[in-house]
């Protein structure tokens, strides 16, 4: 099938802001965009309509991605269910167990700079009833495994870690915190919204119970991610949250949505065979970024210097108020100050303050995502304006 103008046409992109905010979304990629065309217009049938060839079409297509996805992370493709993004696969994933453990404990830990799509449905579960163990982190942003360890109860039922933060970049510790929670007997949710794609995920290796996934952080459309739900060793049962027509083994009602489920693999499968060279080259940008911004004088780098993601980068400018500067650049280019998920609201961002940042600190920050269509150039023309827009903003005292 031909397809035209797949791309963003480069004369749009100009006069426009660098982007430099992948961790809060990211282009969807040409070749993602091409796998899933013909899946909205040809192929449409429902995957479930199983007594001719359109819903054969569409749910051969759905097995292919399932597949896909699966290897990507090491998994069965039975143990994948789709849902509309990271935000429904956490909902699922601990209201799923909660509902599904509670005579067995009613105590679940997760850590203190977790996504608001964590820490939103935990806090409902405290509404409920549930006991809730929001764990500190260190100053590099990294969970202290005796800390989770001297957490632990004997009627905790699950412990649920980010993989990678999405406004600090730091990876947490999985394997050890998987081999804890096995060995204790403990369920174990990883959140792998911003990790998927962009470092190894093996849920054998790690020993994850659950994972939540996204596509539109690795150049595939927004509206689709899965939750890994492991069946075996041990068989972890779920509450199903969404009720009607029964897909996905009942644990998720709603037509399947085949030309996302298309664009969710082809990204994976992207990001996989394209990980090792990007990551190398993300690191460089990376950290000619970090080498550039030093010239302001008194900037700090927050969370840990190289167990990160290798597209994100946050600063904090002693002195320097973050939403100024954002807007500041904003013609430049476009990032968050903070987290993007907490625009919205003007405190300051709960993960630079569980590093124990003053309030200060943590509102003179700057989030830097880059990732897979970020250019040398546009680094070296981002450093330079960030440096002469703090040094405007700056009272002259402060002025390195
Ligand atoms: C973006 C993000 C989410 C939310 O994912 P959606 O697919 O947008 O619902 C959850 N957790 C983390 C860590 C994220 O970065």
């Amino acid at each position: 099938m031909e397809i035209e103008n797949l791309a963003l046409p480069p004369a749009s992109m100009a006069n426009r802001p660098i982007y430099l905010d992948y961790q809060a979304t990211t282009p969807v990629d040409s070749r993602v965009v091409e796998a899933m065309v013909p899946f909205f217009t040809e192929h449409f049938g429902n995957p479930a309509s199983l007594t001719h060839l359109y819903g054969w079409e569409a749910e051969a297509a759905v097995k292919r991605a399932r597949e896909t996805l699966a290897a990507a992370i090491n998994a069965s493709p039975e143990e994948i269910i789709f849902t509309s993004g990271a935000t429904e696969a956490n909902n699922l994933a601990l209201k799923g167990v909660a509902e599904a453990y509670f005579s067995q404990g009613r105590h679940i830990i997760t850590v203190q700079t977790e996504h608001r799509a964590v820490l939103a449905p935990c806090a409902y579960l405290e509404s409920l009833g549930f006991a809730l163990t929001y764990l500190p982190v260190q100053a590099d942003g990294l969970l202290d495994l005796n800390t989770l360890e001297a957490a632990l109860r004997p009627d905790t039922i699950l412990v649920s870690v980010m993989a990678a933060n999405n406004e600090i970049g730091v990876l947490q510790p999985l394997a050890d915190i998987g081999a804890l929670c096995r060995e204790r007997g403990v369920l174990f949710h990883s959140d792998a919204a911003q990790a998927i794609g962009k470092i190894p995920l093996d849920v054998q290796a790690l020993q994850i119970d659950l994972l939540s996934l996204t596509a539109h952080k690795v150049y595939g459309p927004k509206g689709i991610g899965a939750l890994y739900v492991r069946r075996r060793q041990p068989r972890v049962s779920l509450a199903p949250q969404l009720h009607g027509g029964g897909q996905e083994r009942g644990l998720r009602s709603g037509t399947l949505y085949p030309p996302q489920i298309v664009g969710f693999a082809k990204a994976i499968e992207l990001g996989l065979a394209e990980m090792s060279t990007e990551r190398d080259r993300l690191t460089d940008l990376r950290n000619t970024l970090w080498h550039g911004l030093q010239a302001c004088g008194n900037v700090h780098l927050n969370g840990h210097p190289s167990q990160r993601l290798p597209g994100n980068l946050n600063v904090s400018f002693e002195g320097v108020d973050g939403a100024a500067l954002v807007l500041g650049l904003r013609s430049l280019v476009a990032l968050s100050s903070g987290s993007a998920c907490s625009s919205v609201d003007t405190a300051p961002s709960h993960v630079l303050k569980a590093l124990g940042h003053s309030d200060d600190l943590a509102y003179a920050s700057l989030r830097f995502g880059l990732g897979r269509f970020t250019t040398a150039a546009e680094i070296e023309a981002v450093a330079e304006g960030v440096v002469a827009t703090v040094q405007a903003l700056r009272p002259a005292s402060s002025v390195a």
